[in-house]
């Protein structure tokens, strides 16, 4: 039978969650001391659905609104490590959806940009940056496969949907020496995570692993 959850009793068990999630996440190859101790100070519980609230701190992906994810806290802090972040980057987030990655994001960086489809995640999520005073993320709606032209170009770029073929306009976003992680679609079909570094004459692709994400869509998406 489940057991009654009251405020006390949730936050205690939320801790002691996070610890051991952290722990997890050490223990699988996640290191670098500034993404763990941003993992730890980001609520995970503020940007799952209530539903879901005991199962904020498993290492799982989640269902969030209009049929997408929150991804999984080991693939969450593995990109982050793997885009070697520092506090002068400025960064863009293609597929804000709960905007859990965005938080952890803006704890590391000068300033995110976020791009969402769904006018309705986008709200909730800049609702959520607001209770927890992060100020330096900047959020539209907006087809993210074309980037944000207004704002290049950026020192990283983080996609969390697969997309079929490498989004082209994001690569020109990129800045020289900059970092873009993003799953893709490979010939079989199945997706893996691809980490792009920029050089001066051209772009350097590697392959790091196989992923699981909901799909990129192109352009805005329709609510009713
Ligand atoms: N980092 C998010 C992942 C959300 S799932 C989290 O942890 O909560 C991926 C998100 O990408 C979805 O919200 C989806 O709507 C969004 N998305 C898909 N294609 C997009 C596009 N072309 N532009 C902007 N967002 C897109």
């Amino acid at each position: 039978m489940p057991v009654r959850r009251d405020g006390d009793t949730a936050a205690v068990d939320d801790q002691h969650h996070k610890i051991q999630l952290i722990m997890s996440l050490r223990n699988q190859g996640i290191r670098d001391t500034r993404v763990l101790s941003a993992m730890e100070r980001i609520p995970r519980e503020h940007f799952v659905p209530h539903m879901f609230a005991e199962q904020a701190y498993a290492d799982q992906s989640l269902p969030i609104e209009c049929g997408q994810t929150i991804s999984q806290p080991y693939v969450v802090g593995y990109m982050t490590e793997k885009l070697k972040i520092d506090d002068r980057c400025k960064v863009l987030e293609v597929g804000t959806g709960s905007g859990y990655q965005t938080a952890i994001l803006s704890k590391l960086c000068r300033r995110v940009y976020t791009v969402e489809r769904y006018r309705t995640l986008l709200r909730d999520a800049e609702e959520r940056f607001k209770t927890l005073r992060l100020t330096n993320i900047t959020a539209i709606v907006a087809d993210g496969m074309k980037g944000w032209a207004q704002q290049a170009p950026f020192d990283r770029i983080i996609v969390t949907a697969a997309a079929k073929q490498m989004p082209e306009d994001l690569l020109d976003q990129l800045k020289v020496g900059g970092i873009m992680i993003l799953p893709l679609e490979n010939e079989e079909g199945d997706q893996e995570l691809v980490k792009v570094t920029r050089h001066e004459e051209d772009f350097e692709a590697e392959v790091l692993l196989p992923v699981r994400f909901v799909p990129l869509v192109a352009g805005i998406a329709k609510e009713l």
